[in-house]
């Protein structure tokens, strides 16, 4: 009895594996354990959680744990890289943001589907993503805290699946590891803009992070970066410290991998041509066009975001060093121009300040195109 229990496993683990290297899934592995001691450690002893307003700190705690319905959870681990080609003096919209979701998505409700066609209950989870992608030995954290998976590097989309069925092989991993190509390495942590990751690394004050910031700008203590320079041009998303990273190149040329030049952006499931051209209506249509009312509900709320940095820019117009007429008042007047606020425009004013004047700036901000009223 014990012998085919065992063969049964064993052949799902099987079919599991070949069904990810049949869909392009990059990693795939699972995990028995259900908890996650070593996150909640970090999560309490990091102050900042308890004041970030778009997860409280008790649902950062819920998630680090497993329902006893499910016996195994598996995840998946997807390269969502298109490249970091930007241009000289536009925006910069993470790798994270414009493809994660695309490439990610579709290939994990594959593998949900597989198992629930074997009678298997298959349910996305919440979890710790990058610690539960360590616990199933798909790889490790860097000291940028980013999750690095074996031979892929740090641009990688996770899932984590929980099922009613066990599985042979599960990892025994931990939910860090601490690499050893990071032991002599600093490069993160210098070239963060904002100087948000611990000095010794592995730890990061999300308060401080332009990711955080630029992505959920109703943050009450994510305060704009001064000078906003510092924002180093990112609108959605930051990967300097990603970008940066000789694990990331090294395994990117071993890789060969082409770099992809996308001619239209991916923007939270809207394939636009060029994200400074679009007008604020086809937005709006194109948000009303995503099938699932979970997913429009998401870029719903993404949209909002956008709207306000907009809103904030009045108060950025209002304390402009660089207000001094013209085009900046029909600029700033509107509270619509995002220039000030991500640092993009670099004209100078009379006095050397940086200002937003400069009018074909403003028309490439997408913060503009995105206002319901651009
Ligand atoms: S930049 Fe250096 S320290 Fe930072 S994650 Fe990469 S290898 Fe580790
Ligand atoms: S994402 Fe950007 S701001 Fe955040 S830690 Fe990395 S480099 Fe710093």
């Amino acid at each position: 009895m014990i012998i085919k229990m065992r063969t049964r496993q064993n052949n799902l683990a099987d079919e599991l594996r070949d069904f990810a290297r049949q869909h392009g899934i990059d990693k795939i592995g699972w995990f028995r354990s259900t908890k996650f001691p070593l996150y909640l450690q970090s999560i309490e002893a990091r102050k900042e959680y308890s004041r970030i307003k778009y997860r409280s700190l008790e649902k950062f705690r819920q998630v680090a744990v497993v329902s006893e319905q499910f016996r195994a959870v598996v995840v998946v681990a997807v390269d969502y890289r298109i490249g970091d080609d930007y241009p000289e003096e536009g925006l910069k919209i993470a790798n994270y943001c414009r493809s994660c979701w695309q490439t990610l998505g579709p290939k994990a409700e594959a593998v949900i589907a597989f198992l629930q066609n074997k009678g298997i209950k298959a349910e996305p989870l919440d979890l710790p993503a990058r610690a539960s992608a360590c616990m199933a030995g798909l790889g490790f954290i860097g000291k940028n805290t980013m999750f690095y998976a074996d031979g892929i590097g740090s641009y990688v989309g996770i899932m984590t699946i929980g099922i009613d069925a066990d599985l042979e092989e599960a990892s025994q991993g931990t939910e860090r590891v601490c690499h050893r190509g990071c032991v002599n390495c600093s490069k993160c942590i210098d070239a963060c803009p904002t100087r948000a990751i611990n000095d010794k690394g592995y730890a990061i004050n999300p308060l401080k992070c332009i990711s955080m910031f630029n992505r959920h700008a109703d943050e009450p203590e994510a305060k704009l970066p001064d000078p906003p320079e510092t924002l180093d041009g990112w609108l959605l998303g930051c990967e300097k410290c990603q970008e940066v990273c000789p694990m990331n190149r090294c395994l990117r040329n071993k890789k060969n991998k082409k770099v992809v030049i996308t001619p239209e952006l991916n923007v939270y499931g809207m394939k636009i041509p060029n994200v400074a051209e679009i007008p604020a209506q086809v937005v709006r249509g194109k948000i009303s066009s995503i099938q699932s009312p979970e997913d429009r509900k998401y870029v719903e709320k993404e949209r909002k975001d956008m709207e306000n940095h907009c809103r904030a820019i009045a108060d950025c117009a209002a304390d402009c060093p660089g207000n001094t007429g013209g085009d900046f008042e029909q600029a700033g007047a509107g509270g619509r121009c995002s220039g000030f606020r991500y640092g993009l425009c670099s004209h100078k004013s009379r006095n050397g300040q940086i200002c937003v004047r400069r009018t074909d700036a403003r028309e490439r901000c997408p913060g503009l195109v995105l206002h319901p009223g651009g």
